[in-house]
């Protein structure tokens, strides 16, 4: 059993908190593995000083400078992937390969990523206009940090989902304090002493470890909050920002549909509903969680599921390649899947493989395939966040579009078939942030992409330009050249002959459109 040694800055210490600290269970085991400060509303309102504080210089830096901390702290983290790997499973119970993966890969790449593209997506641009008054102008858009972000994460994944969005909001030239879950807070404390130690200058990144209030207290702070999370605290923080007139960016829940057309590749279906379905034991945001299987090919697919869910080990992940299916990270999860699984069984669904907790240590839930299920049942609706995959049989393609679009979430999508013209359509048909074709959630490994949320799945986006200048405000700038005009025409005194002649001109301009 790995643990981390907790690195507490001074500061998250003494009377500032609540006083009492929060144990870090390792959800595979029930052993707790670290203590870390629930932080009060003072702590964090010394943070944001001192994030504030460290910031100009840190903008100051310049892309070139930022670029180099970044790129170093890619190195460290491929150095040290082991730690954070074990640190990882130690507080969320999930798999290695879960951690390898979803995390380090991804963390790896973002660094990179987000080094190389900053000065490209926040550049100057020079703007042309086709605007007659600001001909012979010099005009640029120009993007500037907004100076404090906060970010809040989930504990899904402490790696990509918390810590993964401060790496824009830093290689943009702000402060970031980030809020890991209450339930995961060791990896991003071990990732923040990784930074400082790659050159990060001090207080330019703050952990800001509590549970929901300490969350609460930092969007009064920042000048931004980045949130991922429930769609129902999603909207707590939209009020709160919308009370301070921040701008608030928020990935939140979903319920992503597959769709498996007749002509499609069974196998590779198969294998894609298995393993995005039931991978980080179903926590993930873009997890497979639901299927519609056209009628002709339903009991063929439904049988290779089975045979391929009812494979997977389940359990405590000790090392690389000892289970594919880990715990249930946050206690209430499992209730939740307990509860959709037997509202199903209820109201007339059939489970051909799992649907129990797994007795003993730990918290696991086996891996579960459902049948004969409908709309009027929980684990076809809502947000089921566990490693069960319900399949639902339907007449043809357009069925199985409106069901998927039958849903208040909009996060991500998947349609499998050999005609990847006819995917494409519908998979622009889909109310969803992303849609794949023969593929799943393979999305978030595009970084150039959007990643956000339609419907209720979200507001905003991470990833490509718009995953950066979110972190800036936009100034626009216009230079009049030196040799220009005393007075300029439109301006007083008025003169009726010239304000005609303008006129005539605007007229001239745009006065002679189709009139059809
Ligand atoms: P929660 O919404 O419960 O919590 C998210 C974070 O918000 C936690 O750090 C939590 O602290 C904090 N928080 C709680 N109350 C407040 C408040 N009033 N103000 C500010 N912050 C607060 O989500 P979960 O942690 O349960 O995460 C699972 C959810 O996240 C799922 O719905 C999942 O779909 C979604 N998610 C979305 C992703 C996306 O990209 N769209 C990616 C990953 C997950 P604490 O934990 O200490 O209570």
């Amino acid at each position: 059993m790995a643990t981390v040694e907790q690195h507490i800055p001074e500061t998250h210490n003494g009377s500032a908190g609540t006083g009492e600290g929060i144990a870090v269970e390792n959800p595979a085991t029930g052993e707790i593995v670290a203590t870390v400060a629930d932080l009060g509303p003072e702590a964090v309102a010394e943070m944001a000083a001192r994030g504030r504080a460290a910031q100009p210089a840190w903008a100051a830096f310049g892309f070139e400078g930022r670029a180099r901390v970044l790129l170093r702290a890619q190195k460290w983290l491929m150095d040290n992937a082991e730690q954070v790997v074990s640190t990882i499973v130690s507080e969320t119970g999930k798999t290695y390969e879960d951690a390898m993966f979803a995390e380090i890969s991804y963390g790896g790449g973002a660094f990179g990523f987000w080094a190389k593209q900053a000065p490209h997506y926040l550049g100057d641009e020079r703007v042309k206009s086709s605007q007659v008054l600001v001909k012979g102008k010099k005009l640029i858009l120009r993007f500037r940090p907004l100076g404090l972000i906060g970010v809040i994460g989930p504990w899904n994944y402490p790696l990509t989902n918390s810590f993964g969005d401060c790496i824009p909001a830093l290689a943009a030239g702000n402060s970031v304090i980030l809020k890991p879950s209450e339930i995961t807070p060791l990896t991003s404390l071990l990732l923040a002493e990784g930074l400082r130690e790659c050159g990060l200058p001090e207080n330019v990144l703050q952990v800001a470890t509590g549970r929901g209030p300490t969350g609460a207290a930092l969007i009064d702070h920042v000048d931004m909050i980045m949130f991922t999370g429930s769609t129902r605290t999603g909207r707590k923080v939209a009020e709160a920002a919308a009370r301070r007139l921040i701008p608030a960016s928020l990935e939140l829940g979903g319920k992503d549909p597959m769709i498996v057309l007749s002509d499609a590749d069974l196998e590779r279906a198969a294998n894609f509903a298995t393993y995005y379905s039931m991978q980080n034991a179903g926590q993930t945001c873009i997890s497979i969680e639901r299927a519609y299987v056209e009628e002709a090919v339903y009991d063929e697919f439904v049988a290779k599921v089975s045979d391929k869910v009812r494979a997977l080990r389940v359990g405590k992940p000790d090392d690389y390649g000892t289970v594919e299916v880990g715990a249930i990270t946050f206690p209430p999860q499992l209730d939740t899947i307990k509860d959709h699984v037997g509202d199903a069984i209820q109201k007339g669904a059939r489970v051909l493989t799992g649907g129990h907790q797994v007795a003993g240590a730990g918290r696991f839930f086996e891996p579960t395939v459902v049948v004969d299920v409908d709309h009027s049942m929980k684990i076809m609706t809502e947000e089921t966040f566990g490693p069960t995959l319900p399949i639902m049989k339907v007449r043809d393609a357009e069925e199985a579009l409106r069901l998927a679009n039958d849903t208040p979430y909009g996060l991500g999508a998947s349609v499998f078939t050999r005609d990847t013209e006819r995917g494409e359509a519908i998979a622009r048909r889909i109310e969803a942030g992303a849609a794949t074709v023969n593929d799943a959630m393979i999305n978030y490994a595009a970084l150039e992409l959007p990643m956000g949320g339609a419907k209720a799945s979200g507001l905003g986006s991470r990833h490509g330009a718009g995953g950066i200048r979110k972190f800036c405000s936009q100034q626009a700038i216009v230079v009049t050249p030196r040799l220009a005009l005393k007075r300029e025409p439109h301006m007083y005194p008025y003169k009726a002959r010239t304000s005609r002649l303008l006129g005539r001109f605007f007229k001239f301009l745009y006065g002679r459109g189709r009139r059809d």
